[in-house]
């Protein structure tokens, strides 16, 4: 890994951890799609990919390099995509916005698990790995969505749209708010800027910065949020 890379894993694991309260004693992983060239093949063109067993699907890689320790959150970032998408200046903050998407799928992963009809056996890493970065292109593609009808917001929903609000708001630097606003929220995903959707749940935002971002999304939003959500979607908040 150059050191490039590596500062990139470290700054992003410290973002991370630093913004997102709901990770306190919850392991990080992040892998590079540098680090395991296997992996690019099923990454296609995605900056990242997730999925809710992602750690299990990088155990036996991340135990014989002695990393493992115990279920967390798990990503695994195509730093090669980002390399040839964004400035060379760009590069960290890309990084860190790759995976604090990521981390937003996460921070919603239990109904998007529960959902799926497909689930390959816990115990086989591969397969888990297979799974998701498959599943991933499905559910994380506005141009595919909507050659098949979707919309093209489809995986990342009010909640996903929520916690991401929520996530930018805590990020220490302006540089990773700014990217973090250009590549998550509103026009890719056929809705509103994002800054409407910041404006919406402005006092939320305020009054429950410090609490775990799960146990926000377990309320109900403010009604501009849930009314924005409805005018550019046409449907509720589940
Ligand atoms: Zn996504």
């Amino acid at each position: 890994m150059t050191n490039e890379l590596a500062q990139a894993v470290d700054i992003a694991e410290h973002v991370l951890r630093d913004s997102c309260v709901d990770l306190i004693d919850t392991p990080i992983y992040i892998a590079t799609a540098t680090e395991h060239p296997g992996l690019l093949s099923w990454l296609g063109g995605f900056g990242g990919c997730f999925g809710a067993t992602m750690d299990l699907a990088l155990r036996e890689k991340l135990e014989a390099a002695g990393e493992w320790a115990g279920r967390g959150f798990a990503t695994i970032v195509n730093d090669d995509v980002i390399r040839t998408t964004y400035p060379a200046g760009d590069f960290l903050a890309a990084f860190v916005a790759v995976c604090t998407h990521e981390l937003c799928h996460w921070l919603t992963s239990e109904k998007w698990w529960s959902t799926r009809r497909r689930k390959p056996s816990m115990s086989d890493a591969t397969g888990l790995l297979q799974f998701y970065t498959a599943t991933h292109r499905l559910d994380d593609s506005p141009t595919e969505h909507e050659a098949s009808g979707k919309p093209k917001w489809t995986g990342h929903d009010a909640q996903f749209h929520r916690a991401s609000c929520h996530l930018r708001e805590r990020l220490p630097e302006p540089r990773f708010r700014i990217m973090f606003a250009t590549m998550f929220g509103g026009t890719p995903y056929g809705l509103s800027s994002p800054y409407r959707y910041l404006r919406a749940l402005e006092s939320e935002l305020v009054d429950r910065r410090g609490e775990p971002i799960r146990d926000i999304l377990d309320s109900e939003p403010p009604a501009a949020f849930t009314t924005l959500w409805a005018a550019d979607t046409g449907q509720g908040i589940e």
